[in-house]
């Protein structure tokens, strides 16, 4: 604390793992002893860089880049890049921190690390963002690599900020290969890549929901955000038959009482990959649906929420008023959007709550599997991939139940996600010595 005592969001993540973590280390004779949380904790490097740029006026700007390299033990650092004012040491330390732990229950040999920007794609023409990708990873290339480093995207890099930061690369180190994931299909991206977050989150809740035998099926979901995650979370809703009541953006939220459709979700999907719009249209477009300025979707009644927009999006009165409106699943999509005061509440309640960490996997799982694909230099069909990602998902929430389960037959998704990442880094940084 004392070290890091300045990064607030860093602290959060690493208390909750810390809480569940320790009485499991103190019980365990061969972790004991061996300050491997604390070397946990402390990341292996962390790169921060200039990145200038050149606007449309000829303007000069000035951005910070960084790259977290957190931890290596169980394979190359993976971990997306998020573009986005908010961005700091902090934000990217406790993403690189949630993504050691996610990418060992994956079951694939990844190892964990995140990075990104304070630069705002918002508003910045398409050729802004370009000069800005390549500016960024005129640096970034010194320091990732296909069996180094291999970052991937998170809020504001998409396609399009891959395809550029992808091109930059390969021109400075004249090599084509799988160096970052989300790439574009035709030149070596996986099938299933942009759904397989939203789509992996909808099958951990009903993973979730099996242990209490109910289904996705004729339930209300409220969902938040409306990028990248919230779109496939809500897609796969739609298709497993749940009805789709809210999204969101930071300007607000929409609630559908009709419900959104596939056809409104292609809207949305236009609205916002295309027009770059906001989630306010959705009103004006709609007349059955409202507008609701400047607050999250929390307070409206359902049985299923998903928060798919960001961290600390969900605090303790949020969780009161989902659990006295009857909601028995919550799966966060998002990274750690619930606060540690909601997360409280829902295990007090003793409803389903299953934390980013273990429920939004599916996106790295299927980046891991876009990577072998690269070194195979195969590429598998839609069905395959999917069936492979229902595969780890499952398998996902198998070891939350091996290591979560409550004496009273509640199973703690925290604890149990929290100790399944836990052993299989430690086992590996054991065995590789103090370095
Ligand atoms: P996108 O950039 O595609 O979408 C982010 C969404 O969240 C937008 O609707 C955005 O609204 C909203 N949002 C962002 N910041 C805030 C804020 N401060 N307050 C309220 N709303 C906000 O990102 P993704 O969908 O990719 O990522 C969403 C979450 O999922 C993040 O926590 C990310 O770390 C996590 N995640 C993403 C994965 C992926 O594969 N993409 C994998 C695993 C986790 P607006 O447009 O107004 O900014």
């Amino acid at each position: 604390r004392s070290r890091n005592g300045h990064e607030p969001e860093f602290l959060q993540a690493v208390q909750e793992v810390a809480e569940t973590t320790i009485p499991y280390i103190s019980q365990n004779k061969i972790y004991n002893g061996k300050n491997i949380l604390l070397r946990m904790v402390e990341p292996e490097r962390l790169i921060s860089f200039r990145v200038s740029w050149i606007d449309d006026k000829g303007e000069i700007h000035v951005n910070r880049g960084y790259r977290v390299q957190m931890n290596s033990a169980i394979g190359p650092y993976k971990g997306g890049l998020r573009f986005h004012p908010s961005v700091n040491a902090s934000i990217l330390k406790f993403l690189a921190f949630e993504q050691v732990f996610k990418n060992s229950l994956t079951t694939l040999p990844m190892g964990g690390g995140k990075g990104g920007s304070d630069f705002d794609p918002k508003g910045k023409s398409d050729d802004e963002v370009m000069r800005f990708c390549h500016s960024f990873m005129a640096e970034l290339c010194r320091h990732i690599g296909p069996n180094t480093d291999v970052p991937a995207g998170d809020i504001g890099v998409g396609a399009r900020e891959i395809g550029f930061l992808f091109g930059m690369y390969k021109k400075i180190r004249n090599e084509f290969t799988g160096v970052l994931t989300g790439k574009g299909l035709s030149w070596g991206g996986s099938k299933i890549r942009p759904e397989a977050t939203g789509y992996g989150t909808v099958y951990f809740a009903e993973n979730m929901l099996k242990t209490r035998d109910e289904t996705i099926e004729g339930k209300q979901v409220v969902i938040s955000g409306s990028g990248n995650v919230a779109q496939y979370a809500a897609e796969k809703v739609i298709q497993l038959g749940g009805r789709v009541l809210t999204l969101s953006d930071s300007g607000g939220y929409i609630h559908d009482k009709d419900g959104i459709d596939e056809e409104k979700l292609a809207w949305v999907m236009d609205l916002k990959n295309n027009r770059r719009g906001r989630i306010s249209e959705y009103a004006e477009k709609y007349s059955g649906a409202t507008y609701h300025k400047g607050e999250t979707p929390w307070s409206v009644p359902c049985d299923i929420a998903l928060p798919c927009a960001t961290q600390n999006e969900l605090d303790g009165k949020d969780a009161e008023s989902l659990v006295k409106n009857g909601c028995i699943c919550i799966a966060e999509g998002a990274n750690m959007p619930s606060t540690p005061e909601a997360i409280h509440v829902f295990n007090e309640a003793r409803v389903l709550f299953a934390p980013g960490k273990a429920s939004n996997a599916g996106g790295v799982a299927t980046s891991g599997l876009e990577m072998s694909q690269n070194s195979l230099r195969i590429s598998w069909t839609r069905e395959e991939v999917d069936q492979r990602l229902r595969g780890i998902m499952e398998d996902i929430h198998s070891s939350c139940i091996e290591y979560g389960m409550e004496s009273d037959g509640y199973c703690n998704y925290v604890k149990g996600a929290n100790i399944a990442g836990f052993v299989k880094v430690a086992d590996a940084m054991l065995a590789q010595g103090v370095i």
